[in-house]
């Protein structure tokens, strides 16, 4: 029918009619907030370029932690900055690692029963390279004058990835999410995480991360920036949507129980395929530069905040995410609430 009978308009009208006729939905629940922890007591030190972002110490997160559950947010995803880094990433499955110290004292206190805790697996965080997997140098050492040759090593990688989950899984972690990109991750950390007695905990592959520009506020949040090089020879060409699907498949067929795409709002097409051709439970990352860009429009007044943070997640959540990881998780609540 069209126009005059049809009046598409009509519909829009008042509140009640629009919110009658919404189709898709932002819950707090579907949100998961990101926390950086670090050593020490009482530190919630400013992450610079992301405005309201902290490093935080377990105390202070725990506060943090709290919050998220009064606000009802669905989970919290946990990275962690080590006191001291080295080649092998040590500190990403120390039995008294940051984030593992972090896990315990959030599962001691059944107030975050709540929340869904999340663990970020890479070792990135905890090399002194910034790497996501293990290195090794072809010819002259990095720094010594031309450009430095590596090669990421995949298999050494996937074990020590798989040994990480492991340790958080053991920790008290209620996921534990793989963000390397390494080929055959996932079958790893599943097998070892079912010798080691933990078969009940699911793997939340980041099955689609793209190589992307905007994860630079990230790597000042979490101390990971690559010493040299950059991530392209493991994380995805941002052109390739087929080749995306191909990588969430055989995380599939590897074990993985959910996915996530990121970046999101660069990547929406991404999202919407995936959640066409997989019924699984999918995620998307707003990542930090996404956050980022926000907040620089906001501080100058270019951007009405309320709306454009709601109508960003909308956006990732009608593209087909069934729950978002974002810098805004607190202040959307709020927002909802
Ligand atoms: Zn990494």
């Amino acid at each position: 029918m069209d126009f005059p009978v049809s009046r598409l308009r009509r519909m829009r009208r008042t509140e009640a009619l629009r919110s009658l006729v919404r189709e898709t939905h932002l819950r707090p629940e579907a949100l998961i907030y990101p926390l950086f922890l670090v050593p020490g007591e009482g530190i919630r030190r400013p992450i610079g370029s992301m405005p309201g972002c902290f490093n935080l110490s377990v105390d202070e997160a725990l506060q943090e932690a709290r919050e998220c559950v009064e606000l009802g947010l669905g989970g919290l995803l946990l990275f962690g900055l080590p006191a001291a880094k080295d080649d092998d990433a040590t500190g990403a499955w120390a039995e008294q690692g940051i984030v593992q110290t972090g896990l315990r004292a959030l599962k001691a206190d059944r107030a975050f029963d709540r929340l869904a805790l999340i663990a970020d697996v890479c070792l990135c965080e905890y090399t002194t390279h910034g790497h996501c997997g293990v290195i090794s140098l072809e010819g002259g050492a990095p720094g010594a004058g031309g450009e430095t040759r590596y090669e990421i090593r995949n298999d050494e990688s996937v074990e020590l990835l798989a040994k990480t989950a492991v340790s958080l899984a053991r920790a008290g972690a209620d996921i534990v999410a793989p963000s390397d990109m390494m080929d055959g991750r996932v079958r790893a950390i599943r097998a070892q995480l079912d010798d080691a007695g933990c078969e009940r905990t699911p793997v939340l592959s980041y099955a689609a991360k793209f190589a992307s520009a905007f994860y630079g506020p990230f790597r000042e949040a979490a101390d990971s920036a690559p010493q040299f090089g950059d991530r392209r020879s493991y994380q995805m060409d941002g052109a390739n949507l087929r080749e995306a699907m191909r990588e969430i498949e055989q995380d599939l067929r590897e074990g993985a129980d959910m996915i996530l795409m990121k970046p999101a709002m660069p990547y929406l097409d991404v999202l919407h395929e995936a959640r066409r051709r997989f019924d699984v439970p999918t995620g998307a990352y707003q990542v930090s530069g996404e956050f980022s860009m926000l907040q620089a429009a906001f501080e100058r007044g270019w951007l009405e905040r309320d709306r454009a943070i709601l109508e960003s997640l909308i956006s990732i959540r009608r593209a087909g995410a069934d729950f978002i990881v974002t810098y805004f998780a607190k202040e959307a609540a709020r927002l909802l609430s």
